[in-house]
């Protein structure tokens, strides 16, 4: 077996997200994701969730307090290079989230923020509350830099439907208005894994909107597929990649990671994560 060492410090990222005990998806995903990418992650838990392979059966939130008081010990600490937002289960979460990235932002303006809108488990679980869905869309998506709906969250977030390929550019266009902030519009990333062909629209400002195109893997092997997608891109992004290129790769890296699952539970199992950490044998 060979293993390259190096004692170069790796950067350091931040997810925001909920707790998954069959880890699946939410933080000890990201971490995962963050690992095989050769980064060091830290993360702060919105909720806890009771799930296993066969779906969410119930949430519950972490108090907002103990969520501020860990972002800002953290940040303090162990300043991170780049921050993923993924679920936040309540309207509380996502105040004490933009309370803290509205601080942060203003002394780090140069580290990216990736927000994977999580509403719903595939399960058809609530994974956050109306009142948090409207500060998210109104509030929140102007403090980030990236934003990767998939189709159904793309549709209410951007207050238009999205039935077909056809739609999703004109949604993905609203969405980018409502996110515009001081510096600049954000970048849409909408995930068209329930699209024939499971095409992406990447949206960048000033550059022309391109579809990254997927291929229909068949598994049941894609509880978290959201997560990783986000985690892999904000990834990409820290590690110098420019849009496009970082897109691409979180794309890529997430297909090779359905592809090479093993079957695991009796629902719908987790991806490979960590399938580039594989030790070379010589
Ligand atoms: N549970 C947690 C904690 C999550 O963060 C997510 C993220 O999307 C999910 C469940 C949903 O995963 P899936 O859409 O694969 O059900």
């Amino acid at each position: 077996m060979t293993f390259s060492a190096s004692n170069a410090p790796s950067k350091t990222v931040l997810t925001i997200a909920g707790f998954d005990p069959s880890s699946g998806a939410g933080v000890t995903a990201d971490l995962m994701v963050f690992a095989a990418h050769g980064l060091f992650g830290t993360s702060a838990i919105t909720a806890l969730t009771v799930q296993s392979t066969r779906g969410v059966s119930s949430t519950h939130p972490v108090a907002a307090e103990i969520l501020s008081s860990s972002l800002r010990c953290l940040v303090e600490d162990l300043p991170p290079a780049g921050i993923k937002i993924g679920m936040l289960g309540t309207s509380a979460a996502t105040l004490a989230v933009i309370d803290f990235l509205g601080e942060f932002r203003a002394s780090h303006p140069e580290v990216p923020v990736v927000l994977d809108p999580v509403l719903r488990s595939s399960s058809g679980r609530e994974l956050l509350d109306p009142e948090g869905v409207e500060i998210l869309r109104t509030r929140l998506l102007p403090l980030v830099n990236w934003v990767t709906p998939n189709i159904e969250e793309l549709a209410i977030l951007s207050g238009r439907p999205v039935e077909r390929r056809e739609d999703v550019q004109a949604a993905a266009v609203s969405l980018q208005q409502i996110g515009q902030t001081t510096s600049g519009p954000i970048v849409v990333l909408a995930t068209g894994g329930h699209l024939l062909p499971p095409d992406d629209l990447l949206l960048v400002a000033g550059s022309e909107p391109r579809w990254l195109s997927g291929e229909h893997i068949v598994s049941n092997s894609t509880h978290g597929t959201g997560c990783a997608l986000s985690s892999a891109l904000l990834s990409r992004l820290v590690l110098g990649d420019e849009p496009h290129a970082a897109a691409g790769a979180a794309k890529g890296y997430v297909a090779e990671a359905i592809r090479r699952a093993v079957p695991r539970g009796s629902g719908k199992g987790p991806l490979n994560l960590g399938w580039s950490l594989r030790a070379e044998t010589s």
